[in-house]
């Protein structure tokens, strides 16, 4: 091994990355070319090889990285979490699909690894569950959905009072749909104020609303909790200035019954409270921002004069 400065643009023989002209190179004539830092791997005992290519969403392994082993080799024994001691990648130019690829051409990613202690897969597992519990608690909201659809009422003008939307997914088109939340009832709302849309179906707003009765509440908590499980909604105060504002936008506070523009001050004071208590994560100066133009200009002054405070 000599150390040098490469003098030819080339792969490095132990990290696969590119060698630069002018990068410090050890070279050798029957190994070839190695980043001066990039030292030869020397593979453990029982060292688990594991790979993928490009064209099946396989991405560059690192050092240090914990991955979740193949199911198919973790039920033949190995570990389910491996440790990944040494990454290579190595490009393929032709018939990728008969080296694993999954392309034509493309790279393959290689990790050699080991077991990863419990300790180390600790926030893989966690991220896991997390997200074991977002798909159940998008089923679980798809099966309340399914009930409003099947069993629940579509008033053809239902008082609003205190309907507030929980999750706004309507879209600028008029598609789209929102959970709402009212004391005894939860809806929920398809977008229904597109150009080719009949707007004479609209009951809420520019929205068709059907709603299922909740006497004690409950079904408001579920949701309220599968929403955030989901991954659907941020928590707490956050979700609350959220709210506001799409009533705002679509005009629950317009009617008189629902409170009108006092309920609306109210509440805006006590998300402005609210807003004091959280850390760094929203400020009031970031709901004026927010809110912008949508609110009259005498709502501008009164949250810059409070957010101030
Ligand atoms: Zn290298």
């Amino acid at each position: 091994m000599t150390r040098m400065s490469a003098r030819y643009r080339g792969e490095c023989a132990v990290c696969g990355n590119v060698i630069k002209v002018g990068d410090d190179i050890d070279y050798a004539r029957n190994i070839g070319a190695r980043h001066w830092m990039c030292q030869p791997f020397i593979e453990p005992e029982g060292a688990i090889w594991i790979s993928i290519g490009e064209g099946y969403g396989g991405q560059p392994f690192s050092v240090g990285q914990i991955v979740h082993n193949d199911p198919r080799r973790v039920e033949k024994g190995e570990p389910l979490y491996l440790y990944v001691l040494h990454a290579k990648k190595s490009y393929v130019r032709d018939d990728g699909f008969s080296f694993g690829v999954g392309d034509e051409s493309g790279y393959v990613y290689s990790a050699c690894t080991r077991a990863a202690t419990d300790e180390e897969s600790a926030p893989l597992r966690a991220e896991e569950q997390d997200e074991a519990a977002r798909i159940a608690a998008r089923l679980a909201l798809a099966q309340i959905e399914r009930r409003i659809r099947d069993d629940g009422e579509y008033p053809l003008a239902p008082d609003t009072t205190g309907l507030t939307v929980i999750l706004d997914k309507r879209t600028i088109y008029g598609g789209g749909y929102a959970w709402a939340t009212q004391p005894g009832y939860v809806w929920h709302l398809d977008g229904n104020g597109g150009d080719g849309d009949n707007w004479s179906s609209n009951n809420v707003g520019s929205s068709i609303g059907r709603r299922l009765p909740d006497p004690d509440g409950s079904l408001t908590a579920t949701v309220q909790r599968l929403l955030v499980e989901a991954g659907l909604k941020a928590t707490d105060d956050v979700a609350r200035v959220v709210a506001l504002r799409n009533s705002l936008r679509y005009g629950f506070y317009d009617t008189p019954a629902s409170g009108g523009a006092e309920e609306f001050a109210r509440q805006v004071r006590a998300v402005l409270a609210a807003l004091k208590t959280l850390s760094k994560r929203a400020s009031a100066e970031a709901v004026v921002e927010a809110w912008g133009d949508r609110l009259p200009d005498n709502w501008m002054t009164i949250l810059t004069a409070e957010s101030a405070n």
